[in-house]
């Protein structure tokens, strides 16, 4: 059976290079950051010259970096941390309906506690509506989510404009969790209060993320301990872990531009493939990054079209792989209002791996699909 893998958002696989890496990171810096002797001074130097690079990678020279587990500790520290150090100033946050669940949980977590947690409304583009930012921002509030891109549709959000709105609010932070668009899109980390990113998204390995800050960002810690690499986060670094993202990251930027070429030309073909059936309703707008690209069929529910698909060989997704299964995709409906629709969704997603073969056998193999069950 064939195996194409169109689920990149989920995962990427790891880049032999960035394994590689690790491993030698693991052996030649096997001792532990904290020890104050000769191997631990080592590691520990190894890795704090591992984080100036990162730094200089992603142009956040002023930045703090604090090394976490992954997108979804990240987003956890960022908004439970924050929102505990400034529970004095209030407890009202906004958000959106297009976040990840590493998001929306902590949120309908901290609504439970008695937190005053309210949606942002999305235009018809998939873009947060500023105006009703401008509308439900108060005294009282203290944070602000948007992510850069969105996991499911791949619209990419307008956080400059977003942090320009903010600036007469001096208690509230902006949280862009930049999961979808770090080493796919050219992001400007230094906008945003705190971004938020997984390295099995670029080619990197799972388990290993950041965190990256504004200095003047204080927080509550979550992992309570002694001194690490950050005060935010207790624990041994986990060096050849940390060190590997600076090589997933610096592999991923060399060829930014020449890949985002290529998955937009594969985007391209799709869309072009896709306008052929009047059953098909592209569900991602045609300025979203082209990695994503969400499609409804009518009639055929979103998880029986991954089941269908997968049993022929393709890899789809249905939401992100962290959602609750069953239910209407989220970000769908905040764009189309439309329950049907949301339910009918699934998502393809690209990579300069996939080559123009798999697009071409994933094109006989949807047809073959929809003309079976029609
Ligand atoms: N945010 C976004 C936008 C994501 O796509 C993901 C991964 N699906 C996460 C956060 C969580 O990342 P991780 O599972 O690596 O913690």
């Amino acid at each position: 059976m064939s195996n194409i893998y169109l689920d990149y958002t989920a995962d990427t696989p790891v880049n032999p290079e960035v394994l590689d890496y690790f491993c030698f990171v693991e052996k030649e810096y096997g001792g532990n950051p904290n020890s104050h002797h000769q191997n631990g001074l080592k590691a520990k130097e190894y890795l704090e010259q591992s984080q100036n690079n990162l730094r200089q990678l992603l142009n956040i020279e002023d930045r703090d970096i604090i090394y976490t587990s992954g997108a979804s500790e990240s987003n956890n520290l960022a908004i439970k941390g924050y929102v505990q150090r400034k529970r004095h100033f209030g407890k009202h946050i906004l958000t959106n309906p297009l976040e990840h669940p590493s998001v929306s949980a902590p949120l309908t977590f901290l609504k439970d506690t008695g937190y005053d947690v309210e949606m942002l409304k999305v235009n018809k583009d998939g873009k947060i509506d500023i105006n009703d930012l401008k509308n439900k921002l108060r005294d009282d509030t203290i944070l602000v989510t948007v992510m850069a891109v969105d996991s499911e549709l791949g619209v990419i959000q307008p956080i400059e404009e977003i942090q320009e709105t903010l600036k007469d609010y001096p208690n509230c932070a902006l949280l862009t969790d930049a999961t979808q668009a770090i080493g796919k899109i050219d992001i400007n980390l230094n906008i945003a209060d705190m971004y938020s990113c997984s390295a099995h998204k670029f080619y990197g390995l799972k388990g290993s993320g950041l965190l990256i800050k504004g200095k003047d960002i204080v927080m509550e810690p979550l992992i309570h301990g002694g001194t690490s690499t950050s005060i935010y986060r207790s624990g041994t670094p986990a060096v050849s872990l940390n060190c590997s993202i600076e090589k997933a990251l610096e592999l991923s930027l060399q060829d930014l531009d020449r890949n985002y070429a290529y998955v937009r030309s594969l985007n391209e073909t799709l869309r072009q493939f896709f306008s052929q059936y009047k059953n098909v309703e592209i569900n991602s707008p045609v300025d979203s990054i082209p990695h994503i690209l969400n499609i409804s069929v009518k009639g055929l529910n979103g998880n029986k079209m991954q089941e269908l698909l997968n049993d022929k060989g393709v890899c789809v997704s249905v939401k992100t792989a962290c959602s609750v299964e069953g239910m209407p995709s989220r970000a769908v409906m905040s764009m189309y209002n439309d329950r049907k629709r949301a339910l009918e969704s699934f998502r393809i997603s690209l990579s300069h791996l996939t080559s123009k073969e798999e697009i071409n056998e994933f094109e006989n193999i949807f047809d073959q699909v929809i003309n079976n069950v029609s």
